[in-house]
């Protein structure tokens, strides 16, 4: 029997890493993880939870506009980026110091440093050769912008958290979810806010009503978006930054952020040398167990790129302990995974697409409502709510829920459980709503829309 140092070693102390390596270890294995960077990864540092910070941030913007119809009267109205930025590394520094205590208190040796795979059961790091029987490749990805002349002046979000001051007029630049968070923020906290997207709408693969819903909202708010078109090149003067787009228009801006794309950060990780198959994109390839083509490397969340969000990266990395420590093979599940945009209004989805199911050729009903939300009656602020259900005809299932509106994330959470449990529309039918609430719409809508 070959002795290991390990049972298993972890590369990569980010969402998928630290839960796969926990879980394992309370399973009784013998766990080590290295981290390069900063606990918690990409999730706790420059993703999801200081994203969420700046977009709470930015909806204060709207808030003191809104409260005069609720006779409140505010007599100055200052924001503060530096305090702003200062107060969200803090807790930054705190979550990192949570992950650490996970990581101690599960039992798991932390390596800091940069690590690389040797060969199917070795790992180097620091000078230092360890053997383990399992190696998990759990290394994240990393944004990525193309090159064309100036790119070296556009930032990514990495450094959109770290910014010394606000600018006052930025362009971001891709029409994926982060970069319509981005836009809302910088618009909230008082930007000229413009987007660029070389497609024809936004958030592709959302749903066309979420898609059009949020495109009108964001214009109404102010913020310049345009699609079909792209940045050729980009000129500095001084702090200003010229962008010459594909139609010779030129837009200035203090910062242009690239929102384009994240590449799996398998590069220098000797992934290749061992014999690791990688995707044309440097993506790992795995099997529905998230193993590698090696039998003794297996790889999680981003590097995989299989569905970019945290819980995902979480999901896969405990049905690697069950599968590897547990006795449980499991293969995570991908079906009816919501999904929030946090831009301003929020966006959530879960299940099918109006469009996804048209291309399916199943025959289906639509139930779309748009209201103005209460809150706003007396604030004044013409804003519309969307809300959507794909139900199939022959089963009464519903398929996919959709939404634009305030707390839109929190409630398509719940309808993610009903569409797993498989619930029908009648079942939502029959379900009380909770009165006065927008929620409550999802459970009275009564007629489908035309089609
Ligand atoms: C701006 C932004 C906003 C986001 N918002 C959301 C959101 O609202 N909701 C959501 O679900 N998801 C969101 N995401 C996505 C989410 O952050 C990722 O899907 C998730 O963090 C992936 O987890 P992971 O474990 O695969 O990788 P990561 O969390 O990135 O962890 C990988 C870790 O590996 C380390 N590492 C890499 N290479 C090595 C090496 N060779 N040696 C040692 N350590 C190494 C890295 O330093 C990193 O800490 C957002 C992402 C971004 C960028």
């Amino acid at each position: 029997m070959a002795q290991y140092d390990y049972d298993l070693f972890t590369i990569g102390a980010g969402s998928g890493g630290v839960r796969a390596s926990r879980v394992s270890a309370g399973y009784g294995a013998k766990v080590a993880v290295a981290e390069e960077r900063y606990l918690g990864g990409t999730c706790v540092n420059v993703g999801c939870i200081p994203k969420k910070l700046l977009v709470y941030a930015s909806h204060y913007g709207e808030d003191f506009d809104d409260l005069a119809g609720y006779g409140w009267t505010v007599s100055e109205r200052r924001f503060d980026w530096a305090k702003l930025i200062e107060n969200k590394n803090k807790e930054i520094s705190r979550l990192n110091g949570i992950y650490r205590k996970i990581l101690v208190d599960s039992g798991v040796t932390l390596f800091e440093g940069h690590a690389e795979v040797v060969d199917e059961h070795t790992v180097a790091i620091g000078g230092k050769r360890i053997t383990a029987k399992y190696i998990l490749v759990a290394v994240g990805s990393w944004p990525t912008v193309p090159e064309f002349p100036g790119s070296e002046y556009a930032i990514t979000s990495n450094e959109a958290f770290y910014l010394p001051a606000l600018p006052k007029r930025v362009i971001v630049v891709g029409g994926g979810y982060i970069g319509v968070e981005f836009a809302g923020i910088f618009h909230g906290l008082g930007a000229q806010t413009t987007q660029l997207y070389r497609g024809k709408l936004f958030l592709r693969g959302f749903d066309d009503d979420i898609r059009n819903t949020l495109a009108d909202e964001m214009r109404k708010r102010g913020v310049d978006l345009r699609f079909d078109t792209d940045i050729r090149k980009i000129e500095k003067t001084g702090g200003l930054l010229s962008a010459t787009l594909i139609d010779g228009t030129v837009l200035h801006a203090e910062q242009i952020l690239f929102a384009t794309g994240r590449g799996s950060k398998t590069p220098n990780l000797g992934l290749e040398k061992a014999g690791v198959q990688l995707k044309f994109n440097g993506a790992v390839v795995v099997d529905e167990y998230s193993n590698s083509s090696i039998d003794s490397i297996y790889a999680i969340g981003d590097c995989t790129d299989r569905m970019m969000l945290t819980p995902v990266a979480i999901a896969e990395g405990m049905a690697v302990a069950n599968t590897l420590f547990n006795n449980k093979p499991t293969k995570p599940s991908y079906l009816n995974v919501p999904t929030a945009v946090f831009s301003t209004p929020n966006c959530a989805t879960v299940g099918m697409t109006e469009a996804a199911a048209r291309a399916c050729g199943q025959a289906f009903d639509v139930y779309r409502t748009s209201f103005k939300p209460l809150r706003h009656t007396l604030t004044g602020r013409d804003e519309r709510t969307m809300m959507k259900l794909i139900v199939d005809r022959s089963t009464d299932r519903v398929l996919g829920c959709h939404m634009v509106g305030a707390d839109a994330g929190e409630i398509i959470q719940g309808m993610a459980i009903a569409l797993n449990c498989g619930a029908t529309k009648a079942q939502f039918d029959m379900t009380v709503g909770i009165h006065p609430s927008a929620a409550e719409e999802f459970v009275t809508m009564r007629t489908p829309v035309p089609s």
